[in-house]
């Protein structure tokens, strides 16, 4: 059995960035990937608001720190986590479905999906105006006409910051009370942000891009077709929580792994970083808990 000082699962910029620095500090790193290297963040059409990039895709910038994280980790992509079981002190069994590996220690990076609307044409227009992420993709709509789909603190949130950047915003909820708490609620209405209740999202239109949307009114039944060029979908995120909950690993009421700030579980030798711990989803976030949990691993293989 191939064995490793530091196994991380998942590889998103919590789970490279740990690799890189677990990696730097002489440890001998594997990371396991269900998928390509990147995850989630290959999907992240533009940012610009990663440090030292203006502009930057989510694919370009994975690209780059994948490099970076070769020099330091191997990288096994395609390779599925299918169980993880704690023999001792120190001494954790990883299961594939391709091998079984142990390691001293284990980082879990394994992030969220955001939660999908299901509407028709929500896929095909994803990165064409369709977005997920409102810090990172608003501003490419300054001007715009962007529906915000959501009841939540997300949604409000995002909602006040793309209309603070000069979109046209409009919110819409399926039901007639916001989940949001109440500042954010008073926020919208200060600034006259209009929203839509017991309303959902049939379709969404375009030709190259989003042009216009299907909202189902709910209590009076009707469809009807409203011109839009973008649409922020925020209805909740769900944590790929499968293998924290199979280790017993404290989890909160949202389904988010619970870490201290040096990104350690509850269970020795046991870290979590990126979405997978809530919080601020954000790349630049995910990196620095990524390089935290590396750095607490090292520590603590050092007592
Ligand atoms: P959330 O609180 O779960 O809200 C999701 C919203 O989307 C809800 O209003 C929900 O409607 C709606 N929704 C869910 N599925 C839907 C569907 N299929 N179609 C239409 N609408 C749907 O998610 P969130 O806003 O992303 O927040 C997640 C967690 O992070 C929460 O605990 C939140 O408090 C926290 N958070 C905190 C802050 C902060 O500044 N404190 C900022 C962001 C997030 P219903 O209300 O009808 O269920």
């Amino acid at each position: 059995m191939d064995e490793y000082d530091v196994i991380i699962i998942g590889s998103g910029p919590a789970g490279l960035t740990a690799g890189i620095y677990a990696g730097r500090q002489g440890l001998n790193v594997l990371i396991l990937e269900k998928g390509l290297a990147g995850g989630a963040g290959l999907t992240v059409p533009n940012m610009e608001n990663y440090p030292g990039f203006e502009l930057v895709s989510g694919k370009q910038l994975v690209e780059y720190t994948k490099k970076q994280t070769l020099k330091y980790a191997q990288i096994n992509e395609l390779e599925e986590v299918t169980s993880v079981d704690i023999k001792g002190e120190s001494e954790i069994i990883v299961t594939s479905q391709k091998n079984e590996y142990k390691a001293k220690k284990l980082i879990i990076c394994t992030g969220s999906t955001h939660r999908k609307l299901g509407a028709k044409g929500e896929e095909e227009y994803l990165g064409k105006g369709v977005f997920y992420c409102a810090v990172c993709d608003g501003p490419l709509f300054l001007g715009k006409r962007i529906l915000v789909v959501g009841g939540g603190n997300t949604a409000a949130q995002g909602a006040l910051f793309l209309n603070n950047i000069g979109s046209y915003v409009a919110v819409i909820h399926r039901r007639e009370e916001l989940r949001a708490e109440k500042y954010l609620k008073e926020k919208l209405d200060e600034q006259d942000i209009p929203i839509i209740w017991n309303t959902v999202v049939d379709e969404i239109k375009g030709e190259m891009f989003v042009n216009g949307v299907v909202l189902h009114h709910l209590k009076e039944d009707i469809k009807k077709e409203y011109d839009i060029d973008g649409i922020y979908i925020a209805i909740g995120e769900i944590p790929t929580n499968d293998i924290a909950k199979s280790l017993g690993v404290e989890i909160d009421r949202a389904g988010y792994i619970v870490t201290d700030k040096d990104q350690r579980t509850d269970i020795e030798g046991i870290y979590a970083a990126g979405d997978i711990v809530g919080g601020v989803n954000q790349w630049v976030v995910a990196c620095g808990e990524g390089a935290v949990a590396a750095l607490s691993a090292y520590d603590d293989l050092q007592k």
